[in-house]
């Protein structure tokens, strides 16, 4: 059986950036933040011990799609050491990437879920959760490096970049030095190199239990991903 090296590479590089991550205590607010939710835990979580640090990003070191979100959920991403698990925006995502052929099942519940992504990747514009999901400017531009390391380690594949909600599209265009594009639910956009930026709401509580944000307008979104790298 013959081994895609220039996986493995990708690979390795992702891993270092997430071990680096982990340790990573550049924002003191955040930090202790997040340590703070680790010790008070609610009801529906009493038994688990909390991740309660930055949380590593994950999915196919060989991804077509990249999926920027804005931050990992206090009692989402912060308790189960994993982006987009263990809360309302992660089943959104997960099922939306299942029913698109992204990923291997419709639930993010744990690290150890066994979900595996299949040209997908999944970071975000701040790795620590933030009280009220506000990341301060000078925590974005702290995590922007690691955005800016992801968004080049995945160069060679990804074909689509999806930004969640206004502070993941203001996150990438910044890193990207990409300029004069506005904000807004379905907006497509040719990028550099040949690759396409769709823009969408954030699948959050307050914008899918208002209807700012239906599960139509949502899937549309990543079938028309979906559509972008098959053709
Ligand atoms: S938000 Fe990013 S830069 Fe800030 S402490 Fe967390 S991982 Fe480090």
């Amino acid at each position: 059986m013959s081994t895609d090296l220039s996986a493995i590479g990708e690979d390795l590089l992702l891993r270092r950036m997430n071990e680096r991550i982990i340790d990573c205590k550049l924002c003191p607010r955040l930090i202790k933040y997040s340590r703070e939710i680790g010790k008070t835990r609610i009801q529906k979580f009493t038994d688990e011990v909390y991740w309660a640090k930055p949380v590593p990003t994950f999915g196919d070191p060989k991804a077509k799609l990249l999926v920027i979100g804005l931050a990992p959920a206090a009692r989402g991403g912060n308790r189960t050491g994993r982006i987009f698990t263990g809360d309302s925006s992660g089943d959104w995502l997960v099922k939306a990437l299942f029913e698109t052929g992204f990923a291997n099942k419709p639930t993010s519940v744990s690290k150890d879920d066994g979900l595996i992504l299949k040209d997908a990747y999944l970071t975000a514009a701040a790795r620590c959760a933030p009280p009220e999901n506000k990341p301060n400017p000078s925590e974005l531009v702290n995590c922007s490096e690691y955005l800016k390391s992801e968004i080049k380690i995945l160069e060679k594949t990804t074909k689509v970049v999806l930004t969640l909600g206004k502070i993941a599209f203001d996150a990438y265009c910044k890193v990207c030095n990409v300029k004069g594009l506005k904000f807004g639910h379905n907006k497509i956009y040719p990028i550099h190199n040949d690759k396409t930026l769709i823009v969408s709401y954030h699948p959050s509580r307050r914008n899918t239990n208002t209807g700012t944000l239906t599960w139509q307008m949502w899937i549309n979104i990543f079938q028309k991903a979906r559509s972008i790298i098959n053709n």
